[in-house]
């Protein structure tokens, strides 16, 4: 099950830009794995801003 969710990992949110999934099944299904995925999402998504937001032009 483990290897099923860990290739679900890499594989799942591919081809969607922008798009970060969290929750139980993307971890142990527990209350902390939901919690961890929702930190490393929230990570990918900080990661995926800081990159992709235009950056002010200087005046
Ligand atoms: C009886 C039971 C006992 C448990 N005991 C423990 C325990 O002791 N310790 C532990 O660590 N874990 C326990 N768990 C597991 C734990 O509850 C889950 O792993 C955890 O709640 C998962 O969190 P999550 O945010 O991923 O999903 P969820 O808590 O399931 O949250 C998903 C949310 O999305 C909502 N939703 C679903 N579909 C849609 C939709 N289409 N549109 C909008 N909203 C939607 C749902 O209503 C829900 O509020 C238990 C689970 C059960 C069922």
């Amino acid at each position: 099950m483990m290897k099923k969710i860990a290739h679900m990992r890499q594989t799942e949110n591919q081809g969607c830009r922008g798009l970060f999934l969290a929750g139980e099944y993307m971890r142990v299904p527990s209350v902390n794995g939901a919690v961890v995925s929702g930190i490393d999402a929230a990570k990918e998504a900080i990661a995926y801003l800081s990159e992709n937001i235009p950056k002010p032009k200087a005046s």
